[in-house]
């Protein structure tokens, strides 16, 4: 992984490439570079052996033209001000290439939550919730899980505002389990839009899918349920890598076998349907027709991109290649699905989530999952539609030309307010 790439400067130059065919003023487009506010906080909580430790954490509200902040929180040692503004700044293009009525927002605790108890991680989020508490809510600021947090931690935020709050709210966060009030279908939804853009994107190249060989860098949520379900489609995963290193077979493995494995042991590295061990970096590498980066930021930087053998990416994750990577990537052909449209399965969810919560009634999975698919189909369609009317180069020039004109259309809308 390459750290020569601050993600915020990433994001603004994306904005850049797209605004160039745009006709939006360059005072609005200024205005959807920067994020609304950021909460800086400092989180002191008592160890289980009772010393106080001292965590910094971040939200960042990016854009609230279209709807509520919206955006999950991660709970990693990369966390940073600049790394929360970027993520933030993706969810408002997020929300909008797939046309949902919600802005962008995201928030971060510095810690490697690994070296902490449950007990100590639940003082460490309700002191988060606490402190969120003025900021959040179902029609202002809605946060979700991101690296590192989940149901569990979902449950305690919800449980502390309403708490603190004295009403019963579910709607002020997303990705909660689903007897605190989550929606079907919530927990694969990242890993199920990255395969229906994968799937999307295969089509429009004219190429098949069925047999189609597939890498997946980075075993988390997103990445395994991508494995999975790209399997289920027909294609042959013969990859996949976590922190610890990476797994090959030329004729495929099972990824739910490698998921259990990694269940037991921490690791994909030592799976038994592994004919060979990887780097992390040899995954992102492989003569592969599909690669799916499903980790963090930066994963691919403009070397490794040279070294990229992938026809189609799918991102995953949130700005795993550098802009200077997509530039190499554009070179050479490489049709790479944006991951604000890629990902954006999980926040299409939590939308639905949200509108299950407000309205107190819940869906089946069928109906979810067949939503999700209608939304990001519309979305991609809409990509195409503006990739081919430019002759763009980039897909995810594409994205963002249709997403940027959707949120200055809401701002310009809005008229101004002194
Ligand atoms: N953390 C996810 C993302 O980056 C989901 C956000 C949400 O559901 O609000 O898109």
């Amino acid at each position: 992984m390459s750290d020569e790439a601050n993600p915020f400067e990433s994001l603004q130059s994306q904005i850049d490439d797209a605004a160039a065919y745009l006709d939006i003023g360059d005072d609005v487009i200024e205005r959807l570079k920067h994020p609304e506010r950021v909460l800086e906080t400092n989180l002191t909580i008592e160890r289980d052996d009772g010393d106080l430790e001292r965590f910094e954490a971040f939200r960042s509200q990016f854009n609230g033209d279209r709807g509520p902040y919206k955006g999950g929180i991660r709970y990693h040692p990369q966390v940073s001000r600049d790394e929360v503004k970027a993520l933030s700044g993706w969810m408002t293009y997020k929300t909008a290439i797939v046309d949902i009525p919600l802005g962008g927002g995201k928030g971060g605790i510095v810690i490697d939550p690994d070296d902490y108890s449950e007990a100590e991680l639940e003082r460490l989020t309700r002191s988060f919730a606490k402190e969120l508490r003025p900021l959040i809510g179902e029609d202002r600021d809605v946060p979700a899980p991101d690296v590192n947090t989940g149901q569990r931690e979902m449950n305690w935020i919800k449980d502390t505002y309403e708490t603190l709050e004295n009403t019963t709210e579910p709607g002020v966060i997303t990705g909660k389990a689903l007897d605190s009030g989550g929606s079907e279908g919530r927990v694969e939804a990242t890993g199920r839009s990255t395969v229906i853009a994968a799937r999307e994107a295969f089509d429009y190249l004219d190429k098949d899918l069925e047999g189609a060989t597939v890498a997946v860098q980075g075993y988390g949520n997103a990445g395994w349920t991508a494995a999975k379900l790209i399997d289920e489609m027909g294609a042959t995963v013969v990859a996949a890598s976590d922190s610890s290193g990476g797994i090959y077979n030329a004729d495929g493995f099972d990824p739910v076998a490698a998921k259990e494995h990694k269940n037991e042991t921490g690791s994909v590295v030592g799976f038994a349907g592994s004919e060979a061990e990887l780097t992390n970096d040899d995954v992102l590498t492989l003569d592969v027709d599909l690669l799916i980066p499903a980790a963090l930021e930066n994963a691919i930087d403009a070397d490794l991109a040279e070294a990229v053998e992938a026809d189609v990416i799918s991102e995953a994750a949130n700005g795993p290649l550098t802009p200077a990577a997509d530039e190499v990537l554009e070179g050479k052909d490489v049709f790479v699905v944006p991951d604000i449209l890629a990902n954006a399965g999980g926040v299409t969810v939590s939308y639905f989530e949200w509108v299950q919560n407000r309205q107190r009634f819940y869906w089946d999975e069928e109906r979810v999952n067949e939503e999700l698919e209608a939304i990001i189909v519309d979305a991609f369609d809409a990509l195409v539609e503006t990739y081919e009317r430019h002759d763009l180069e980039n897909p995810r020039t594409a994205a963002y030309v249709v997403a940027i004109q959707r949120v200055a259309d809401a701002f310009e809308e809005a008229g101004s307010w002194p």
